[in-house]
């Protein structure tokens, strides 16, 4: 974890969340004394859109998705899909439509997450954009979609963010083109099967978050998570596969630069 000098891109956080209103500046000079050289900024929900492209604004290394979790179907309008792609059109920082997905473990409302889905995924396909794609105790589900709409030649290329299962599932997730992307619970002691996926995804197709402010990494887990610690997560997976730090961080940069097309 020594090597400061290498570039890293946080691929998902939520900065806009109120737990930074009191030092987020204070974060970014964290993150840039880290090498982190970009973020994504994922959205849940659209209310949030004008708050995270100030932020965009404020932070030239910011990019940002729009989208609606699969645990915010509430907040899904009869013009919200609309609302979506105006956002995305009218502004060439959104590079990514999410987070959307299923969530089995906190939820068991299948058909109603099912029902904001698909609309979003039809519209990443239309605009060309990737998914960001939340999946908790779902992957079954998840796969059936992606391989339906894979099928009719129409699924959209994407990450599997926040990466918690395992090795066989992220093999159907791959084998359908996915990038897989870790965030601070690959660094946790038990998580075997995060770990044993860590060492055999392919370096092609690896990303690193941090999901800020969820999740935080060994050494700070408990406390809020923040980009900088990204690093924590590099060097995890690095020590996994028995590759250098510098390594991870320039393939999951390289990665996450061609899945959204950053610069
Ligand atoms: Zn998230």
């Amino acid at each position: 974890m020594s090597d400061h000098k290498s570039s890293i891109i946080d691929s998902h956080c939520h900065i806009v969340f109120s737990t930074f209103d009191e030092d987020r500046e204070k974060v970014a000079q964290r993150w840039r004394s880290q090498g982190v050289k970009a973020l994504l900024h994922a959205c849940v929900e659209p209310s949030e859109i004008p708050a995270i492209k100030l932020l965009a604004d404020q932070f030239q290394e910011m990019r940002y998705s729009v989208g609606v979790h699969p645990l915010d179907p509430h907040h899904w309008e009869d013009d919200t899909l609309e609302i979506l792609k105006k956002a995305a059109l009218e502004d060439k920082r959104v590079v990514a439509i999410g987070e959307l997905g299923l969530d089995l473990f906190k939820a068991d409302n299948l058909r109603e997450q099912l029902s904001i889905l698909m609309p979003q995924l039809n519209l990443a396909f239309e605009l060309n954009l990737p998914v960001i794609v939340h999946c908790r105790d779902a992957a079954k589900e998840m796969l059936e979609v992606f391989s339906k709409l894979s099928k009719d030649g129409c699924c959209p290329k994407g990450v599997m963010h926040c990466w918690s299962g395992n090795p066989e599932e992220m093999r159907g997730f791959l084998d359908l083109g996915f990038y897989i992307s870790f965030s601070g619970n690959v660094t946790f002691k038990n998580a075997v099967d995060i770990h044993k996926c860590a060492k055999e995804v392919p370096s092609n197709r690896v990303l690193v978050e941090t999901d800020s402010p969820f999740l935080s990494p060994v050494p700070h887990r408990g406390k809020r998570n923040e980009p900088s610690f990204v690093k924590h997560v590099v060097a995890k997976i690095s020590e996994l596969r028995g590759e250098s730090f510098s390594e991870i961080a320039e393939k999951s940069t390289q990665n996450a630069r061609e899945l959204f097309g950053l610069p």
